[in-house]
């Protein structure tokens, strides 16, 4: 079986009706979004899914932001999708990240304690497996 990611689609994406563009450019890429659900995080999914940032000055933020809404949740596959999606979502900071990445394009700085940047995608192999669990069981 290919490779496969999780990708969050957070709040702020989903506020701004940017899902279907964002999808868009996974499956023009050529990934296949094998699973997909809109959902309402929970602070137990939260911690264990950002539980390499706690203590960091920026954890609480991003959890306040991550339940302020309704996200949308995937798995996407394909051969390389973790490096892959990694690449099309560009660097965390949405003023760094490069144009052509949905960060860089469709993201900004809204001057908050976190950095809303429309997606997450898994950073290894093993934090895929983890994060799948997670959010898909
Ligand atoms: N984050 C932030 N400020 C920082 C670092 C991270 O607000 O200095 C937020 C940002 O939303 C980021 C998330 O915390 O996407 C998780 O951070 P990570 O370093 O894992 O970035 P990612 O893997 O999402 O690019
Ligand atoms: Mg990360």
């Amino acid at each position: 079986m290919s490779e496969r990611t999780l990708v969050l689609i957070k709040p702020d994406g989903v506020e701004r009706g940017l899902t279907g563009e964002i999808l868009r450019r996974v499956e023009q890429k050529g990934y296949r979004v094998a699973e997909l659900k809109k959902v309402a995080a929970t602070q137990v999914q939260l911690a264990e899914h950002y539980a390499e940032h706690e203590g960091k000055p920026f954890y609480q933020p991003l959890v306040d932001f991550m339940l302020s809404g309704p996200i949308v949740a995937a798995v996407v596959e394909g051969d390389g999708v973790i490096s892959g999606f990694r690449s099309l979502c560009g660097v965390s900071d949405p003023t760094a990240a490069a144009p052509g990445t949905i960060r860089g394009d469709l993201g900004r700085d809204w001057g908050e304690k976190v950095q809303k940047n429309l997606v997450h995608g898994s950073d290894s192999a093993e934090s895929a497996a983890r994060e799948i669990r997670i959010w898909f069981g």
